[in-house]
């Protein structure tokens, strides 16, 4: 594929730092440097470091990795845990283009920005659902770019939709412009979306895809929910099955190892991670050496298998939690909302009925009083259109404390219908 029609002014502008560009041939013990601005790792006062699991198991770390991780590193992260992460990527998506990139950064919301920047040429056009991710539409609308909402339900995002308004532009614009270029680029979450915790079926995807090769469209694959899908064998990935090499895939820790480790993955073309790369070179330069050696310390010693299992047992704690919560949804918001049963993740999406149109002041205002929290379904709308849905997580609520949180929230639609 010829990418350079997709890059931004800004991102193709970007060159290699100089000193970055040195930093592969640092770890080659016949180079004596005289070039690397590293502070002397002699002055660093941490001697080693171990951490033990809640099995009772310890893991301590390889010095020389140890001493390695307290230093400037590869602007792709720390070369083991990258091919450990190349490895888990080629078992599990098996992507038919070989000759695919990753880098590592510090979570993916990182790398999230940094590929919607690549492709914000101002004055540009980007897909997005609707709804969708709210820490996506806060970085985009600090971006030159015009959003085009893309219809979704309770399979996923419409293909036909995406379809119908790539046939139809500039008439299906939304912003009315005549001039504008046609998209180029799709973000997507496709499992257990965030906020609607609904994933794309598989008939979509295929969909999908061929829709985005008709239409030359780049997707943008945001799929940290992907291992907490509640039925197996998990849906395949867009990155699965990306014979030209238009899927960008973000992958994240975060809800799996933890949130606090920062630590985010991005799979794809080449070309466009080295874009990505140039970009984390003159802003945050890597991804923390610590945080990578803690995560390959515990992932070598599990291996591909043991984090398979354990990725098992955290999807199975969500899906107890899901049930739980959907037997309380039925108790207290039958004839209030409607919702699909979400099928992973940790999000539910639930549409409030007795005439709400806009569910903002009800939960921010009302609902608050009522001590009860929630997000108003406005955060993830694209252009901020008001709607009557909101955005509940099973997550973290004790699950003694479901039915009485859900019974605080029928009671204040119950009020708000009736007022
Ligand atoms: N994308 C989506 C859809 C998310 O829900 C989140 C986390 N809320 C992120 C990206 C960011 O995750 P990370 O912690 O890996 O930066």
């Amino acid at each position: 594929m010829d990418y350079q029609k997709f890059l931004s002014t800004r991102s193709k502008a970007r060159n290699p730092s100089a000193i970055r560009a040195l930093m592969p041939h640092m770890n080659n013990k016949e180079m004596l440097s005289l070039g690397a601005g590293q502070p002397n790792p002699e002055t660093f006062p941490y001697a080693s470091m171990s951490v033990t699991l809640k099995s009772g198991e310890t893991i301590t770390f390889d010095e020389d990795l140890f001493k390695r991780s307290l230093s400037y590193d590869l602007t792709s992260g720390l070369p083991h845990l990258n091919q450990w992460l190349r490895e888990l990527q080629i078992k599990e998506h098996a992507p038919p283009c070989k000759e695919f990139d990753l880098t590592i950064g510090p979570g993916s919301q990182d790398l999230l920005t940094k590929a919607l920047e690549m492709f914000a040429e101002p004055g540009s056009a980007l897909l997005v659902e609707e709804p969708t991710y709210t820490g996506a539409l806060s970085f985009l609308e600090t971006q030159p770019v015009d959003l085009v909402p893309v219809s979704t339900d309770a399979k996923g995002i419409d293909p036909e939709d995406l379809d119908k308004i790539l046939t139809n532009w500039p008439e299906s614009n939304p912003s009315g412009k005549k001039d504008q270029a046609r998209p180029q680029v799709l973000y997507t979450v496709p499992v257990g979306g965030n906020p609607t915790g609904v994933s794309s079926t598989l008939e979509r995807k295929k969909r999908m895809y061929e829709v985005c090769q008709k239409h030359d469209i780049i997707i943008i694959e945001d799929d940290p929910y992907y291992y907490l899908q509640f039925n197996t064998p998990r849906t395949p990935s867009y990155f699965s099955m990306d014979v030209d090499g238009r899927v960008l895939r973000m992958d994240s820790m975060s809800k799996i190892l933890s949130s606090g480790i920062r630590i985010g993955w991005v799979s794809g073309p080449k070309v466009l991670i080295e874009r990505m790369n140039m970009h984390t070179m003159v802003t945050n330069l890597q991804p923390a050496g610590v945080p990578q050696l803690m995560a390959y310390g515990l992932l070598s010693q599990w291996g591909h298998d043991g984090f398979f299992k354990h990725v098992g047992n955290v999807a199975n704690f969500y899906r107890e939690r899901r049930d739980l919560f959907v037997e309380c949804m039925n108790r207290h918001l039958k004839g209030l909302a409607e919702w699909c049963v979400p099928d992973s993740g940790m999000f539910c999406w639930i549409r409030l009925l007795g005439g709400i149109t806009d569910s903002n002041e009800l939960i921010l205002q009302k609902a608050v009083k009522k001590f009860v929290l929630a997000v108003p379904g406005v955060a993830f709308m694209p252009l901020k259109n008001e709607t009557p849905c909101v955005r509940v997580s099973y997550s973290c609520i004790e699950k003694d404390q479901m039915d009485e949180a859900l019974h605080r929230l029928a009671t204040v639609i119950r009020e708000e219908s009736e007022a």
